[in-house]
């Protein structure tokens, strides 16, 4: 099949790479001539685990392209992927939807005989009916379907996750479209649950999935500050919980608040679009609330923890949103570290796939390290930000060789609590 995928982002990248390697011809479409310049001179411009190999292989065989071109990329296209960007808007927080409008109405005079328009990023209900609206009225004789294609990845994941999907929705009003998508997908026949929904039920579904993982987040931090006080410990609590097959083990991670391109913009949107149709969604609009305190009281643990300190260095470790990837949009990391700016803090930080695009947000206010352990030199706290899995072997006897002072704010529990306090560590975790 010949796709073409408008957007070279977390998503549209690996979906890219990923119908490239099931065979298709693929053509991956950016506006931006500096990450196109770069995918055609052989440079992957994100980190995701896998994606690099897969990525030139497909390129060395002839299957994967790229181009600035609208053109370029849609004419002669059985279907068109479109994977741009839906951010909050600056005012109301609903998903701005400007570039979305953009793509379709950029596409639509490069359409040639039947075409399938498939709308992967994540947008608000009724969005299927927009675009197919402005699609038409740009090039009323164009023979198309518009599709719901909502995307599920996890970043980090997102090469293991397009191979293994847990579900695949589709979202489509006419056989013809349904069978094009059935045909795209044919290699998960039987080893993955393919649902067949109306296009407004497939952008709901989007939404409520990740506003329902937020919800679980925030709960699990709520019970995190319960356990504080109680003497019970988050860990023990969500590991009972979670052998409840009704609950489920993931997402019961206590840490610093949801964060990501994702969660945050997402409940954001789904409040805006409930208060339009008039519905009051309070278990959202609480995580919401809840998650934006949650990284104050975070930064506020860690300034607590120096307070009296004549100016207090800060070791920061990990500054992704979560672990595998090298994305700082809305992490808890990042707003914790902005916190701490703010009160004037000297802070010096590491995070194993991340500096590069952290310097982009906060450039020279913090100092960067080459590893964990020089983040440590003269420190007289160290905060863990992000659930790297080398953190958790850090050598604490290292460590406290290294600190000026032995205090550890771990916003992950990845350090062994009791072995801190048995070095002498003023050991802070979550729910413990
Ligand atoms: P991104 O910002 O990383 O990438 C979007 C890309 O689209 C950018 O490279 C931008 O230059 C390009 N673009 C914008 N307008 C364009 C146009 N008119 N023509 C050509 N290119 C254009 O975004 P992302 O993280 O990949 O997310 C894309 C969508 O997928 C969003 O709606 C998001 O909510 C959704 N989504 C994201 C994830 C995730 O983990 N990041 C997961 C599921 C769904």
């Amino acid at each position: 099949m010949k796709v073409g995928i408008i957007g070279t982002g977390y998503v549209g990248l690996p979906t890219g790479v990923g119908l490239a390697e099931l065979g298709n011809q693929v053509t991956c479409i950016d506006r931006e001539p500096s990450k196109i310049n770069a995918l055609k001179a052989g440079k992957i411009t994100l980190y995701e685990d896998g994606l690099e190999d897969l990525f030139h292989k497909n390129v060395r065989e002839g299957r994967l392209h790229f181009t600035t071109s609208m053109e370029e990329g849609v004419k002669d296209a059985d279907l068109v992927i479109i994977a741009v960007g839906t951010p909050p808007h600056p005012v109301t927080k609903e998903a701005d939807m400007k570039y979305i409008h953009a793509a379709a109405t950029e596409l639509a005079e490069y359409l040639t005989g039947y075409t399938v328009v498939a709308t992967k990023s994540t947008v608000p209900v009724g969005t299927g009916d927009v675009v197919e609206g402005l699609i038409h009225k740009k090039n009323p004789s164009a023979d198309f379907d518009v599709v719901s294609l909502p995307e599920f990845l996890r970043e980090g994941f997102a090469v293991h996750d397009f191979f293994h999907p847990d579900r695949i929705v589709v979202g489509a009003n006419t056989e013809k479209a349904k069978n094009v998508i059935k045909e795209l997908y044919k290699p998960f026949e039987g080893k993955t649950n393919m649902l067949f929904v109306k296009r407004r039920s497939s952008e709901t579904i989007k939404y409520a999935s990740n506003a329902f993982l937020a919800i679980k987040i925030h709960y699990i931090n709520e019970m995190a500050n319960f356990c504080e006080k109680t003497g019970a410990d988050i860990n023990e609590v969500a590991k009972g919980m979670g052998l409840d097959s009704r609950i489920g083990p993931r997402f019961l991670n206590p840490g610093p608040g949801y964060g990501g391109s994702c969660f945050p913009k997402d409940t954001m949107a789904m409040s805006f679009m409930a208060r339009q149709n008039g519905v009051e969604m309070t278990l959202i609009n609480a995580a919401i609330e809840g998650n934006l305190q949650r990284k104050k009281q975070m930064a506020a643990r860690i300034l607590t923890a120096v307070e009296g300190i004549e100016n207090p260095k800060i070791a920061v470790l990990g500054l992704a949103f979560k672990d595998g990837t090298d994305d700082c949009r809305e992490s808890p990391a990042m707003e914790i570290v902005g916190e701490l700016i703010n009160r004037g803090a000297n802070i010096t930080a590491y995070d194993p796939k991340a500096m590069e695009t952290a310097k982009l947000l906060v450039g020279d206010k913090i100092n960067y390290a080459e590893d964990m352990y020089s983040t440590l030199k003269d420190a007289d706290v160290l905060a863990i930000l992000t659930e790297w899995g080398e953190f958790k072997s850090l050598d604490l006897n290292k460590a406290a060789d290294l600190m000026r002072h032995k205090k550890i704010v771990d916003c992950r529990n990845l350090i062994d609590a009791e072995k801190a306090q048995q070095l002498g560590f003023n050991y802070q975790g979550i729910g413990r």
